[in-house]
């Protein structure tokens, strides 16, 4: 385990932000911070980076709490956007990177390659107002990765891009994984936590509520999703014991059951009523999770 997180707790005032969080997070591996609104994302990023104190608990990394001599080895991409509108793309990289001890003409080589990657060399010189939003991101993206940190914090890196950027910024994000960068990322997409992190936590409140493995975290929920697709109707299922939820679709119904046994009950009664085109039992999603665990006060 790489970076710690021990016991932490940030109050604001009376309101606990983050209460008594503890996490490992693994080294070379992608980790999802997930929660709700005012969960307590951003904190507890806030925190590993030293931006903010902790009132209780330790964060270390690689055993060694983390203070400013770290800063070349740490990369982060904050939820607000904050580039200088009127610096142009060049000086604003070279600018960021030297406050993480990187020379101007190496920031520029890597610079480039960045730029050619993403599709937008021709804004080198352009100031970052006459960028568009994604664009913005997008050179915001490579200022938290131009010196190759090997602990990359990403708070909500796919927010407000369109799903070719999305795409992009997700190939460069693996692609630094598997180069050996420790990446921590909070998202409220659960398709691409689900895609891309082996690990995670959801924060409630400030309260861990699930965390590990995403194979173990399924797993251990227990309930699993049945879809049944046929040429009868199928709206009795409803009200079939062990099933928790259910929807009608144009199609047939999508039931999430209690367990196993249940898509086994479920068969039986309905071979012999008709012709049945799909009968699928499959995982929950962590969208199903999610929802269970934070409930409606999810936006
Ligand atoms: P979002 O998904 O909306 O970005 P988040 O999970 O990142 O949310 P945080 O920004 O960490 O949530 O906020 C957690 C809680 O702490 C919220 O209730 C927020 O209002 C409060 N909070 C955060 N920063 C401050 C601050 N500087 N002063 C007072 N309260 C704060």
């Amino acid at each position: 385990m790489v970076l710690k997180l021990e016991n932490v707790t940030k109050k604001f005032g009376n309101h606990t932000a983050v209460n008594h969080l503890t996490l490992s997070i693994p080294e070379k591996q992608m980790f999802g911070l997930l929660g709700a609104n005012g969960a307590g994302k951003t904190t507890t990023f806030r925190m590993i980076l030293g931006i903010l104190r902790a009132d209780e608990g330790t964060i270390t990394w690689h055993g060694q709490r983390i203070d400013h001599s770290m800063s070349p080895d740490i990369g982060y991409l904050p939820e607000e956007r904050g580039l200088y509108p009127k610096l142009k793309v060049s000086e604003q990289i070279v600018y960021l990177a030297r406050l993480r001890k990187m020379q101007p003409k190496d920031a520029l080589k890597q610079l480039d390659i960045w730029l050619d990657r993403f599709k937008i060399a021709e804004y080198k010189h352009k100031k970052v107002e006459e960028l568009s939003k994604g664009n913005q991101q997008k050179i915001q993206f490579i200022a938290a990765v131009i010196h190759k940190p090997k602990l990359l914090i990403l708070d909500e890196p796919f927010s407000g891009l369109d799903p070719v950027n999305v795409e992009m910024l997700k190939k460069a994000v693996i692609d630094l994984k598997n180069e050996g960068t420790s990446i921590v990322f909070s998202s409220h997409r659960m398709e691409h936590v689900e895609e891309l992190c082996e690990n995670l936590c959801i924060l409630h409140k400030g309260n861990p509520v699930v965390q590990g493995s995403l194979k173990e975290i399924k797993r251990s929920f227990g309930k699993k999703n049945l879809i049944i697709h046929a040429d009868f109707d199928l709206s009795f299922l409803a009200s079939h014991p062990g099933v928790t939820r259910s929807k009608l679709t144009a199609e047939g119904i999508e039931l999430q059951i209690e367990s196993e046994t249940v898509a086994e009950k479920i068969l039986q009664s309905v071979v012999n009523k008709g012709f049945v085109r799909k009968f699928v039992l499959d995982e929950p999603t962590l969208n199903d999770i999610f929802i269970e665990k934070v409930g409606a006060e999810h936006e």
